[in-house]
């Protein structure tokens, strides 16, 4: 009796001692944050006071006037963000939302304004996102970070401009709260054999209000937040933008418009 009663506690010990050195190892967000070197501040030109009309090639994603071209990312349904005044307000309680049309290889432009007077701190603080192709549900596919950077302390690689937790910005080019910034980036969609093996990885060139923040950077795989990234074989996807979780002020977007280009 007393010996079956050591041994089982000499079990539980064990596993213990076995769920803690499992925790211990557990891959944490923390681990794929990168704090340094932190990318020099450009101050970018004055803000546009009109937002940029599309070339005449281009898919017009958002015009001011609805949002016909987008759904829901939950459940396909239609896209329940709020547009006034032409512009396009995240609803946090509504989701994420993504284009109904799949893309390939194109060029990309967006503008978004965090608003003046919004609160928070570092991730907390007018976070959002664009997915340049949402290859999965949820927050998955390639994140283009959208944060407040206008001195906000982050790791540099979740702060605006950044391909989130792989490629920080090569500057920090955010304007302030308030006022109106842009994104234009060009989508290189990675390749797979027939197999489902990767031939050519994804590739992202990004200008934060016209000046260079990714030149050609080359991603690993699919965003994540903890652990390191894959891919998974896909031929088109949405662009999604992400309605954050955070609880600052939520941020608007205006003249949305993509180029489909060409490519492998
Ligand atoms: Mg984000």
């Amino acid at each position: 009796m007393r010996t079956r009663a050591i041994l089982s506690a000499t079990a539980a010990g064990l596993l213990l001692v076995g769920a803690a050195c499992a925790l211990a190892q557990a891959p944490k967000p923390q681990d794929t944050e990168q704090w340094t070197p932190v990318p020099r501040v450009v101050t970018p030109g004055p803000a546009p006071v009109a937002p940029a009309a599309p070339p005449s090639d281009a898919i017009v994603l958002f015009d001011g006037k609805g949002l016909g071209e987008w759904v829901a990312t939950k459940d396909k349904s239609p896209a329940a963000w709020t547009v006034a005044d032409g512009i396009l307000t995240v609803s946090k309680a509504a989701g994420n939302i993504e284009t109904k049309r799949s893309f390939r290889n194109y060029q990309l432009h967006l503008e978004w304004r965090i608003p003046a007077g919004v609160t928070g701190a570092g991730q907390a603080r007018g976070n959002s996102g664009v997915f340049l192709a949402a290859t999965g549900p949820g927050d998955g596919g390639y994140e283009l970070q959208i944060l407040d950077s206008y001195q906000n302390e982050t790791y540099v690689n979740g702060q605006a401009g950044s391909l989130y937790k792989q490629h920080p910005p090569l500057v920090n080019a955010a304007r302030k709260p308030g006022e109106w910034q842009a994104y234009d980036v060009v989508w290189t969609a990675p390749t797979f054999a027939a197999d489902g093996k990767l031939t050519a990885p994804a590739r992202v060139t990004a200008f934060h209000n016209g000046i260079l923040i990714q030149n050609d950077a080359v991603l690993a795989g699919e965003t994540v937040y903890i652990g390191k990234p894959s891919y998974r074989p896909y031929t088109s996807a949405p662009i999604k933008l992400q309605a954050h979780g955070d609880p600052s002020p939520p941020l608007s977007f205006r003249s949305i418009w993509v180029r489909e280009l060409a490519g492998p």
